[in-house]
């Protein structure tokens, strides 16, 4: 698919989402449904025989009298706001081509700031786990990334202090064409944490290109084949064919992280990384990105809990 038809195909319009989603009952209906798409079934025994305590939005197994909400064990869960606000929410996130401040977010869904950053934050992390568990296939274009530190007096170029540093890796088909990516902090570049990193995030079988650095040779730990292109460095290098796609989508989530919040911490990055690499995994699906997303949520508590927990609590 063309770049114009991924800017012009149908997406999914505000007054659509309003009328599938407008009211509390239409998302407890829809939160239900993908939830249980095959009826209730007890998180505690498995029963499906059950009563529902509608005052208290509650179902209560027949068998092993265990109370379940529907929002518990779910992203939703311990959450004060009515499911409408969360649905808008995730229907903005998901939306936003270039990335929705908290702050943006407060104004939309009509709540308080540290209640909107930690929204923010549950959808981030829930986008972050679904693609955490998708290890990507094919020809992997690798490269070696740092995050901000660019402070006066500081040192320059490759381990320079105050920075974060990431793996920007991007699949490719047979076309060249990119198909999806991730890209994931790590506690630096060393064999051993490169080694970590591709069990997690890379197919067994595939093919990784990279600039050479020596430490991406550990990701035949994977079982992963690894050719070393050797640049030279400089502006040169980034002009080369072999890492085109990484090197532009590098310059994109570089863009779009600094227009749209402007100074993210080192802490929160691993998140905003894996907004930026969701939404471009699904660029081809605009129409089905709230489904998609609350189907996972229904089966996802927020993690992590502790910390997410309490910054909702300051709303
Ligand atoms: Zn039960």
């Amino acid at each position: 698919m063309s770049k114009n038809k991924v800017q012009f195909q149908a997406g999914y319009s505000l007054v659509e989402f309003f009328e599938s989603y407008g009211t509390e009952d239409q998302c407890v209906k829809a939160l239900y449904k993908w939830r249980w798409p095959d009826g209730f079934r007890c998180p505690h025994c498995g029963g499906d025989r059950h009563c529902a305590l509608k005052a208290r939005r509650l179902y209560q197994c027949n068998r092993c009298r265990h109370q379940t909400s529907l929002v518990s064990g779910t992203l939703f869960e311990q959450t004060k706001l009515p499911l409408t606000k969360w649905f808008l929410a995730i229907h903005l996130v998901t939306q936003a081509k270039t990335g929705l401040s908290a702050l943006a977010l407060m104004r939309h869904i009509g709540v308080a700031y540290n209640t909107a950053w930690a929204v923010k934050q549950k959808i981030m992390q829930a986008m972050k786990e679904r693609d955490d568990g998708k290890p990507l296939g094919g020809v992997v274009q690798l490269d070696d990334v740092y995050w901000g530190g660019e402070r006066r007096g500081g040192k320059r170029g490759r381990g320079a202090a105050n920075k974060a540093p990431f793996v920007a890796a991007i699949s490719l088909n047979e076309e060249g064409h990119p198909v999806s990516m991730n890209m994931n902090v790590v506690e630096g570049f060393r064999q051993a944490e490169v080694a970590r990193w591709a069990k997690q995030h890379l197919q067994s079988g595939c093919t990784v290109v990279s600039d050479g650095l020596a430490c991406f040779a550990a990701v035949e730990a994977a079982g992963c084949r690894h050719v070393g292109i050797v640049t030279g460095g400089g502006p040169h290098s980034v002009a080369r064919e072999e890492f085109a796609w990484v090197n532009t989508m590098i310059g994109n989530v570089k863009n779009a992280i600094k227009g749209a919040y402007h100074a993210v911490s080192h802490k929160h990055l691993p998140r905003y990384l894996a907004e930026f690499c969701y939404r471009h995994n699904r660029r081809f699906q605009l129409e089905d990105l709230l489904p998609r997303f609350v189907y996972v949520a229904a089966r996802t508590p927020p993690r992590p809990g502790r910390l997410l927990k309490l910054a909702e609590a300051y709303g």
